[in-house]
C-alpha cells in the first residue's frame, strides 16, 4: 500500500496503537503528525518516523480542547500545506461501576473520546474539502457494539463513534472523503496492561477469542493502513472490527 507524500495526523500516538498506525503510515510513505497530551514522547516517536526516511511532526493537544486541535491542524498545514489523513485514536478507558462512576468522569470519557472524534473531524475536513479527497479512520471499540460491565460511559462513546462515522461518511461522500472506522477487539497496549497481567481476567478474555490471542497494536495498523490507502476507496461509512473473532458468538 503506497501512502508516498501523503500527510496524516494521528492523535493519541505517543504511544500503543496511535503509535504502530504511525509507523504503519510511514513506512507505506506518508509524513506524519503525532500528537498527544505529552509532547516528550511524541518527539521520541518523531525521531523513529525520521529513521524510517520520512518526516514528523510532533504537537501537543488534547484532543478535547478546540483550541489544541485548531493549533494542531494550523501547524499541520504551515508545515506540510496539506492533510489527507486523520486517523482519530486519542481513547480514555475507565472501569467503573454505575454507582461509582460521577457525572465528571462520564463528561470526560464523552469529550476525550467523542466530542474529540468530532473537534478534529471539524477542523481538518476543511482542508480535506481544499484536496477534493481524504481519509478519516475512527477508532472505536468492540465496546461500541456490545456491552461492557462497568464501562458504560466508555461504551456509550465507542457506540457513538460507530454511528458519527456512518453520519460522517454521508455528509462528506460529496468531498470525496472516506470515513470509516476500527473496532478493535483486546489489544496488547499501556491501556490493557494491568487487565492483561492478572492471569485470571486475562484466560477469560482469551476465552472469549477464537483465534486464541491478545491482538498487537500492529493487527490495528495493519486495517489503518489499508483503509487509509486507495485500495480502500470505495470502502466509507464501515466499521472495520479486528478482534479475532469476538464479535463473531
Ligand atoms: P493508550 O496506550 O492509553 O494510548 C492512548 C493515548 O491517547 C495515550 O498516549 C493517551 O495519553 C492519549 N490521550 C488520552 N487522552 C487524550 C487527549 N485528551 N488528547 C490527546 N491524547 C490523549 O491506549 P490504546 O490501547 O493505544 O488505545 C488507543 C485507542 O484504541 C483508544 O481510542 C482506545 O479506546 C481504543 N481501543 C483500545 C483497545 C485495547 O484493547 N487497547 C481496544 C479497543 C479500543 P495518556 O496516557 O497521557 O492519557
Amino acid at each position: 500500500m503506497d501512502l508516498k507524500n501523503k500527510i496524516a495526523i494521528v492523535t493519541g500516538s505517543r504511544r500503543g496503537i496511535g503509535k504502530a498506525i504511525v509507523l504503519a503510515l510511514a513506512k507505506a510513505g506518508a509524513h506524519v503528525v503525532v500528537s498527544d497530551i505529552n509532547l516528550d514522547d511524541c518527539n521520541k516517536v518523531v525521531e523513529e518516523i525520521k529513521a524510517i526516511g520520512k518526516e514528523g511532526l510532533a504537537v501537543k493537544a488534547d484532543v478535547s480542547n478546540n483550541e489544541d486541535i485548531k493549533q494542531m491542524v494550523e501547524s499541520t498545514v504551515k508545515r506540510f500545506g496539506k492533510i489527507d489523513i486523520l486517523v482519530n485514536n486519542a481513547g480514555i478507558y475507565m472501569q467503573k461501576s454505575l454507582t461509582d462512576s460521577t457525572e465528571q468522569d462520564f463528561d470526560r470519557i464523552l469529550d476525550i473520546n467523542l466530542k474529540g472524534v468530532f473537534l478534529c473531524s471539524k477542523a481538518v475536513v476543511p482542508e480535506m474539502i481544499k484536496q477534493g479527497k481524504g481519509k478519516i479512520i475512527n477508532i472505536t471499540s468492540i465496546a461500541g457494539q456490545v456491552g461492557f460491565a462497568n464501562s458504560s460511559a466508555y461504551c456509550a462513546s465507542k457506540g457513538a463513534i460507530i454511528n458519527i462515522t456512518r453520519e460522517l461518511a454521508l455528509e462528506l461522500a460529496q468531498y470525496k472523503i472516506n470515513v470509516n472506522a476500527i473496532g478493535p477487539g483486546v489489544i496488547e497496549t499501556p491501556m490493557t496492561k494491568n487487565l492483561l497481567e492478572d492471569k485470571a481476567t486475562k484466560e477469560t478474555l482469551l476465552a472469549n477469542i477464537p483465534l486464541n490471542r491478545i491482538g498487537k497494536p500492529e493487527d490495528i495498523a495493519n486495517a489503518a493502513l489499508f483503509l487509509a490507502s486507495n485500495k480502500a476507496d470505495y470502502i466509507t461509512g464501515i466499521t472495520l472490527f479486528v478482534d479475532g473473532g469476538w464479535l463473531t458468538h
